[in-house]
């Protein structure tokens, strides 16, 4: 297939499904907060481990996440480009674009519609103490989206907030991926990221045997009587973490990181970052995973973020 047609495919898509537009990077000093594989928030969280980070955020602007249809139509054909590449041939790139027609109605209803103020929104929510070092005031919160909080919008794309009604489950089995139990991500990025992980599963260089996605809790930021208040980006399902118990969040690490160089930082959460020794397992800035993830969703890695905190499991909007 000529690459013309490619391109028209995927600006008709996009013009059809709203594909998702990835927010460019923004400069923020503060992480948030994975977690170990199978864990719940009862695990020392990331974000205790970086307290010489700052925590200055952007405004969020809401028309970088919506609406520009030529940018819709520009990041369509690029994308469309990139996964060429990403993939090796047009035939596979051929075949992403079916993929992603048939996600594109299959969600298309979900995606399109706008909330409304009455629609209801429900989530657990919990603090991270840095007194007694686990998750505490944890609650059920039942109300609709006219009661959500400035901050729970997420500031890089407010489409996606902490609502679980804002939510889509993504089955890894279903994407070739098996062991690994289902998890959730914020319903707009739900296509790119199985898109993603189905590339990745595909290609078969990887293996994906740990993942955490949507994951609501103020584990970051600044602390009221020991208590974090500020919320990760997992809180609105736009982080995920892959292999954490071989790709471990560090700290005192202001280093480019790579096998040299790792033996500087700290680790703070999850299993030690050993490309050497675990190479299937382990995300690197030249591997697989970092390609489809950074070329092909739009997101950043941890590990390529500035400041003291690597996150090595993380990809984010931002990748902080
Ligand atoms: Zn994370």
């Amino acid at each position: 297939m000529r690459t013309a047609t490619l391109l028209l495919l995927a600006a008709t898509l996009a013009a059809c499904a709203g594909a998702p537009t990835p927010a460019a990077p923004t400069a923020r000093a503060s992480s948030d907060a994975p977690a170990g594989p199978g864990t719940s928030a009862d695990v020392p969280d990331a974000d205790e481990t970086r307290d010489e980070d700052s925590t200055t955020r952007p405004a969020p602007d809401p028309s970088d996440a919506t609406e520009d249809a030529a940018g819709q139509l520009r990041d369509a054909a690029e994308d469309a480009a990139r996964s060429a590449r990403v993939r090796g041939t047009t035939a596979d790139a051929a075949r992403r674009v079916g993929q992603a027609a048939r996600d594109a109605h299959d969600h298309a209803d979900a995606q399109a519609r706008t909330p409304s103020p009455d629609d209801p929104c429900t989530f657990s929510m919990y603090h991270w103490s840095t007194v007694e070092r686990r998750a505490v005031q944890r609650r059920t919160v039942r109300q609709t989206r006219a009661d959500l909080a400035p901050d729970e919008h997420d500031p890089d794309d407010p489409r996606c907030t902490v609502c679980e009604e804002d939510q889509a489950t993504i089955v890894p089995a279903e994407l070739g991926i098996p062991g690994v139990a289902p998890f959730q991500v914020c319903v707009h990025w739900q296509d790119a990221l199985e898109d993603a992980l189905r590339t990745i599963a595909d290609d078969g260089s990887f293996e994906i045997r740990e993942l955490v996605g949507y994951r609501p809790g103020r584990t970051r930021g600044r602390i009221e009587n020991g208590l974090r208040m500020e919320l990760s980006n997992h809180s609105y399902g736009t982080a995920i973490d892959i292999n954490a118990s071989w790709n471990g969040l560090y700290r005192r690490c202001n280093v480019e990181v790579s096998p040299d160089t790792i033996g500087r930082c700290q680790l703070g959460v999850g299993g030690a970052w050993d490309p050497v020794r675990n190479p299937r397992l382990t995300i690197t800035r030249d591997g697989l995973v970092h390609r489809v993830f950074t070329e092909h969703v739009g997101w950043r890695w941890g590990g390529d973020i500035a400041g003291a905190t690597k996150d090595m499991m993380h990809f984010s909007i931002t990748g902080y």
